[in-house]
């Protein structure tokens, strides 16, 4: 990787530079569109990469891609997933439902990644921005004004910002000298897409715990299932009977895998960037942070990261420097955070030692019991937890948040025949509970009519007369009185 010396101050070509055309990348672009920013979108690779990775689209992540108009063909084309179901020794030891989260996508949706980024990129298309194939970013060099880019084919460009979407191996980050630490898990993975006989629910993701190690079943289209597993070893050329042996060994089912597609070895890794941004240069996504896939959050939590960071971009081009200082001091603690608890699970499901595998089971059992921590546990899943108020990241994971929902939460959406309600504003919202509303406020009646939706966000906003709630562009609270 070459920092290319650059020729001095020039004007830059585009507002934002997106590299990498994976769903952080992608997502970015769209919400800049929407934010009015000028970008271009590049991928070093000709095609999509063939074999796919995340299915979970978690609750959270469909309501922020709600705005952009592509969950009709997503939902159309993939899996509704209501909840999970741990198993130990055969038996069910831990469920949760996403029903019961007070919100309006209650369930995962499991769709190949491919099939994801196709949607998004199709969409991005039709707006005026086709992703840029086979044009790759070979070097950086940050200026005041702009960042100059040389691309592996030898040509330049200037962006005003250019931000690293392109993975785990960014070049981005390599070019900015960050160390991306962490840890790469010692076990092999085998991953495949099997055609399966067997009781198991489609609705549900299905997680089987073993001495030897875990085996995790996700629903895809098609009546396919996608198996994760741990292996000691990788199989020199992994095939179909590695996954009916490890099947065998671990689920105590009476089933049978009649195909198995795309069987692939592969390794885990839990790391993070150390710096997010170096001047007009940020990252995102997997060249930011990468995570055990167990929860299926990694791509989730990239697009959360492009929404947070697209409305700041979109300000720091109209002269707010300090706009973008934001997504580095709200995104990395929460990034934080989830490579603790994606770790914990990960962890947990592979114990060898059987007192601890005992403690495992029976806290897995009262999480599922106890019905405020089923909700806190399936709401950490669907990434609904995340919140930016002081020191909330972590302590999400240890007490559930009580109160209304402040400064930095999730603000509360209800689905309506209009779509989501409030609705993700470029300039963000105010809601005004039973008062008048002033310029540039919309009013909800309180208590409004029973059954209402009104009624319904008074409820969840827990308002009262007077309450006044600002909801941030990316869909976060970001003030609010009484
Ligand atoms: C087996 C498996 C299962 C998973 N399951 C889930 C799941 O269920 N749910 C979930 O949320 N996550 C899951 N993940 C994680 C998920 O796949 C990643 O988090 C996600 O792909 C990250 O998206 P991204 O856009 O940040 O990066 P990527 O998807 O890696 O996209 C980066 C893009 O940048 C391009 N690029 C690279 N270098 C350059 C360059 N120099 N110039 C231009 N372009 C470049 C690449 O070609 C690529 O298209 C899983 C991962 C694995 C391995």
């Amino acid at each position: 990787m070459s920092v290319w010396v650059g020729r001095g101050a020039r004007a830059a070509d585009v507002d934002v530079l997106v590299v990498g055309a994976g769903p952080t990348g992608l997502v970015l672009a769209l919400e800049l569109v929407r934010h009015g920013v000028r970008c271009r979108v590049i991928d070093s690779e000709a095609r999509r990469p063939p074999g796919s990775r995340a299915t979970d689209i978690q609750s959270r992540t469909l309501e922020l891609l709600e705005p952009h108009g592509v969950l009709p063909a997503m939902v159309a084309a993939g899996v509704v997933v209501r909840g999970f179901t741990g198993w130990a020794r055969g038996r069910p030891i831990s469920q949760l439902d996403f029903a019961s989260l007070e919100v309006p996508y209650p369930f995962t949706l499991s769709l190949e990644q491919e099939h994801t980024e196709a949607v998004l990129a199709a969409r991005l298309a039709e707006l005026g921005v086709p992703v840029e194939r086979g044009v790759a970013v070979d070097g950086l060099l940050g200026g005041t004004d702009s960042v100059a880019v040389r691309f592996a084919d030898g040509s330049s460009g200037r962006a005003s910002y250019v931000v690293g979407a392109d993975g785990v191996g960014s070049r981005v980050r390599q070019a900015l000298g960050v160390p991306f630490r962490g840890e790469t898990y010692r076990s092999p993975y085998l991953v495949a897409d099997v055609h399966a006989r067997w009781s198991l629910a489609n609705d549900r993701v299905h997680l089987f715990v073993h001495r030897d190690g875990f085996f995790n079943v996700l629903a895809l289209p098609g009546g396919r299932s996608r198996i994760l597993c741990d292996v000691p070893e990788a199989p020199s050329a992994p095939c179909v009977d590695d996954v009916r042996r490890v099947l065998a060994a671990r689920t105590g089912l009476d089933a049978e895998i009649e195909a198995a597609s795309d069987v692939r070895v592969f390794r885990i890794q839990r790391r993070l960037a150390a710096r997010w941004r170096h001047g007009r240069v940020v990252l995102a996504g997997d060249a930011a942070h990468v995570c055990s896939p167990l929860l299926g959050q990694g791509m989730n939590f990239g697009v959360h990261d492009a929404v947070n960071l697209a409305w700041r971009l979109a300000r720091a081009l109209r002269g707010d420097g300090a706009a973008l200082d934001g997504y580095v001091a709200e995104r990395r603690p929460a990034a934080s955070a989830l490579l603790w608890h994606t770790d914990a699970l990960h962890r947990a499901a592979r114990l060898r030692v059987g007192p601890a595998r005992l403690v495992r089971d029976v806290v897995s059992r009262v999480v599922s019991a106890v019905p405020a921590a089923r909700h806190a546990a399936a709401a950490l899943c669907a990434e609904m937890h995340v919140s930016y108020g002081p020191g909330a990241a972590r302590s999400a994971l240890v007490a559930p948040r009580v109160g209304p929902p402040g400064v930095g939460d999730r603000a509360p959406l209800v689905l309506t025949s209009d779509g989501l309600f409030p609705p993700r504003a470029p300039d963000g919202l105010r809601l005004v509970f039973g008062a008048p509303a002033g310029p540039g406020e919309v009013g909800v009646a309180a208590p409004g009519a029973p059954g209402s939706i009104d009624a319904r966000l008074v409820q969840l906003y827990r308002a009262k007369a007077g309450t006044r709630v600002t909801v941030r562009p990316d869909g976060w609270i970001g003030a609010r009185e009484r």
